[in-house]
């Protein structure tokens, strides 16, 4: 079984085929079981059960997420801007229940990008949501504008059984994570994967190997899980991106993994696919 992340899992049946059908998906706002997300501070709004909160349908909500089982669901865009790193949302993400995770990167992801594209970046003219707000439509010369996902390589880099690990300058004391980077134009996920360990700790890299991924909302980017075999373990740290990185051996990893008060480092967050990459190498071992 591939390992998944966080966020990962099934959400709801999409129902894409509606989306070329205005007067189907207004339809559907009168169905007897349609139901709108509620927002808190321009997040998805979160039960203490961990749950989703939905609402009766007001006015007409522009963003049509699928079906819940036969029940209609749809989202408002969320007034005001939602902060766009997960610490910010750390409270939250830490009462969500996995199973309600993926609707909710779903909808997050959505809203982030209709709060920053609402003009057209052909004609600056401003845009309409389209499509039940799977794409912006500019009526002043026709383009129209879909969602778009960022692409990040994130990456476990393996030296004689030892994994690389990294901290980012704004992580909190002791965290180290697998690191990672945004795929560019023109760029493989290998190619990506090798360029970053490169340019970050200095160590060149052969074997790349897909493992899994995760949508990652905040603000809406692909992260891309990746192993590869470093070639040897001498570190050229590039310091304006990480504040240090190490190699950790599995005895440290199954430790810090575990909680224990006396490991060397604190591992990433459970909802972070750095976390199910890391577990996904301390299982394939046992
Ligand atoms: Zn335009």
């Amino acid at each position: 079984m591939p390992p998944e992340p966080f966020f990962a899992g099934q959400g709801f049946d999409r129902a894409d085929y509606l989306r070329a059908d205005p007067a189907a998906i207004a339809g559907l706002l009168s169905h007897d079981q349609a139901l709108q997300l509620a927002w808190d501070n321009g997040a998805p709004a979160v039960d203490q059960q961990g749950r989703l909160r939905w609402e009766a349908i007001a006015g007409a909500p522009q963003l049509f997420l699928g079906f819940d089982g036969g029940s209609p669901r749809f989202a408002a865009l969320p007034s005001g801007d939602a902060p766009a790193t997960a610490y910010a949302h750390f409270q939250l993400l830490g009462l969500l229940d996995p199973g309600e995770a993926p609707t909710f990167a779903a909808a997050l992801s959505l809203a982030n990008w209709h709060r920053r594209h609402g003009h057209c970046s052909v004609s600056g003219r401003s845009t309409e949501p389209n499509r039940g707000g799977w794409s912006r439509f500019c009526a002043g010369c026709g383009a129209e504008h879909y969602p778009r996902a960022d692409p990040v390589v994130i990456m476990l880099a393996e030296h004689d059984g030892r994994l690389l690990l990294g901290r980012q300058p704004q992580y909190p004391a002791g965290r180290y994570s697998a690191l990672a980077g945004f795929v560019e134009p023109g760029e493989s996920i290998e190619f990506a994967v090798a360029r970053e360990l490169r340019e970050e700790a200095g160590i060149e890299v052969r074997d790349v190997r897909y493992l899994c991924s995760q949508p990652w909302p905040f603000p809406s980017s692909l992260m891309i899980g990746a192993h590869a075999e470093a070639l040897d373990d001498r570190l050229t740290i590039d310091r304006n991106e990480l504040d240090d990185a190490r190699w950790f051996s599995r005895d440290e990893v199954v430790a810090a993994l575990a909680g224990e008060p006396s490991a060397s480092f604190q591992p990433p967050m459970k909802w972070a696919i750095a976390r199910t990459l890391l577990d996904h190498w301390v299982d394939g071992l046992k």
